[in-house]
């Protein structure tokens, strides 16, 4: 029965744990070498889709950081998508300095369309993310 009074409260936890506690567990990483591929990943490219900013963020110097084979094809299809040419396995593999790329908005415009968005999912998010 979805009326019953344990799954309206049941619902209003689900709801509370999405706003408010962070749920994504933690857990130690044991790259697989034949799923893993060490990257030398050095910094980030935010693109901004609205604008076109681009900002650029530096990594402070650490040792390899394993991609999935996933995250690697999905890492060229942004590549792709910016026109920008996506460097051989090889290159990768030898410690090529690998610049990790994402598409999304930049502050600015995060401000003027997601901070001001009246879809449900949205204006729970950023009621939540409100300073109190
Ligand atoms: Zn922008």
């Amino acid at each position: 029965m979805s009326n019953e009074p344990s799954r309206i409260t049941d619902n209003l936890l689900n709801v509370f744990n999405y706003c408010f506690v962070e749920t994504v567990p933690y857990a130690f990483f044991k790259p697989n070498p034949q799923r893993d591929i060490p990257v030398n990943l050095v910094d980030k490219e935010y693109h901004c889709e609205a604008c076109q900013a681009v900002t650029k963020v530096a990594y402070q110097p650490r040792p390899l950081t394993y991609y999935s084979k996933g995250k690697l094809a999905g890492e060229r299809q942004v590549y792709d998508k910016l026109g920008k040419p996506f460097p051989f396995m090889g290159e990768i593999e030898s410690g090529k300095p690998f610049t990790n790329e994402a598409i999304g908005l930049c502050r600015a415009c995060a401000a003027r369309t997601v901070f001001t968005s009246t879809e449900p999912g949205q204006v729970a998010v950023n009621l939540a993310k409100r300073p109190s």
